[in-house]
């Protein structure tokens, strides 16, 4: 479709093309834009890299203790003047190339155009942390990770897990010098009026904040509230701290407004005592003999850390239920938790249509359209994710959705609420399912194939 020399007739093909197969062309794009991201990328490192190199060839009498950290500062300041951006950037293509020298199968797939420069970085970071040995057998599976239809954020979750799960104490090692690297909180002038707060902390301390911030909005305001969510963060986050004049109050107006309290006057700039109560509880463990341990709302912990959070005062450690018990059309192929350790896509086998999940007879249940509370508690601890393609929705925030559709009127009838017809989507997803574009089948392995009709592509995450 494209010339990528004529820029006019590009342009002009833009607008004039038909609508059909305007997916395949922009994948095309993005191919081709991966693909010269993993030569610049791989450029920049070689041309740091002899600059390192002949820094460090220089007579022996100008060797001295730190010529290295100059060597690699010349390196890093010739990058960023020959592409045009900055240290922060060239450094970060420099240590890239250097990860992937070691890695030659994903160097590859990244010439081929298969991740962007943010998903090669997690990959190439994650795998660095193993040892040659343990990297080497590591990285099939990585790959295989990497290929999923999910957000480079879940991707980072499977590999943290798949690091843990090799080697749990270079895990715990990595966090202690990642706290050593990286903890920072810088409170900076921003534009007209503003500053900017940025900061790394530990996962138990972020959700802990999260979790305050969304539950007092949650108590505060209603759904009519005329700020963004991130405004009603930012109010939020300075009532918690008590910031002068700070007070999350809802702003709607309405008389009616629910979260409106007795003798509460409209919002001003007068503080009032913070009476809201605290969440009873904000960090919660998950936590079950033969997986690794999870932090509700991060992901994958490993056992060190885990240890240490279940001690802190609050904490609710939940024992995560056992595997989901296959129907008779899966036997024993449902392995929650080994998600992150069988990449390989097994001849993925669509359940039973009807959604009755291959029982001729209703089992208990499943004619009941609420799940029942061990039911949800075990897809949760299956799926962990919105099961929809690209989506990094925690499964606890999610809808439990049946597939073929649940039928009211006459329960035996339509989809049943058993597991091989149960998937946590969030509510956008929700929504999208039922536009139809994108239609979903569970298999027996409890992996989900998104069907696009009028496309013919498929897509299929994992549990
Ligand atoms: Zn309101
Ligand atoms: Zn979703």
């Amino acid at each position: 479709m494209f010339t990528y020399s004529d820029h006019h007739a590009d342009d002009a093909a833009l607008s004039s093309c038909g609508t059909g197969g305007l997916g395949e062309h922009g994948r095309a794009a993005q191919r081709l834009e991966r693909q010269a991201a993993a030569r610049k990328v791989l450029l920049a490192h070689r041309i740091g890299q002899a600059i390192f190199d002949d820094m460090l060839c220089l007579d022996p009498a100008d060797l001295h203790p730190g010529v290295g950290n100059a060597a690699e500062k010349a390196a890093v300041g010739e990058v960023s003047l020959q592409f045009g951006v900055s240290r922060t950037m060239a450094g970060r293509w420099m240590e890239l190339g250097t990860m992937l020298a070691d890695l030659p199968r994903i160097r590859i797939a990244f010439l081929t155009g298969d991740y962007t420069l943010n998903r090669v970085t997690i990959l190439a970071h994650a795998l660095e942390r193993l040892d040659p040995d343990l990297r080497e057998t590591a990285q099939d599976t990585a790959i295989a990770l990497a290929q999923r239809p999910v957000t480079d954020t879940v991707l980072r979750d499977l590999l943290d897990e798949l690091v843990i799960t090799v080697d749990p104490d270079q895990a715990a090692t990595d966090r202690e010098d990642y706290a050593d690297r990286y903890l920072d909180l810088t409170i900076t002038n921003d534009g007209q009026g503003h500053t900017a707060i940025e900061a790394t902390v530990p996962a138990e301390h972020g959700i802990h904040l999260r979790t305050r911030i969304d539950t007092l909005i949650e108590q505060r305001l209603c759904p009519d509230d005329p700020r963004t969510i991130g405004h009603r963060r930012v109010d939020a986050l300075a009532d918690i701290h008590a910031l002068p004049g700070a007070h999350l109050q809802c702003r709607c107006g309405l008389p009616t407004c629910p979260k409106r309290r007795p003798g509460e006057t409209p919002p001003d700039t007068t503080a009032q005592p913070n009476t809201t109560q605290q969440p009873a509880s904000t960090l919660v463990l998950e936590r079950r003999p033969d997986t690794i341990a999870r932090l509700r709302g991060h992901g994958a912990i490993d056992p060190a850390h885990a240890d240490h959070i279940a001690a802190m005062p609050g904490v609710t450690i939940i024992t995560t239920p056992g595997p989901l018990t296959p129907g008779p059309l899966a036997p024993g192929l449902v392995t929650p938790g080994a998600g992150a350790l069988s990449p390989t896509t097994p001849a993925a086998v669509p359940v039973d249509p009807t959604g009755h999940g291959g029982y001729h007879h209703p089992p208990p249940g499943a004619l009941t359209y609420t799940p029942t509370t061990a039911l949800r508690a075990q897809i949760l601890a299956t799926d962990r994710y919105c099961r929809y393609p690209f989506c990094g929705m925690p499964a606890h925030r999610c809808e439990l959705d049946h597939l073929v559709k649940f039928d009211h009127t006459n329960p035996s009838a339509g989809g049943w609420t058993l597991p091989a017809n149960i998937a946590p989507l969030c509510t956008p997803d929700h929504h999208r399912k039922h536009l139809g574009r994108w239609i979903p089948h569970m298999n027996t392995d409890r992996t989900i194939t998104w069907h696009n009709p009028e496309t013919g592509q498929s897509l299929t995450t994992y549990p």
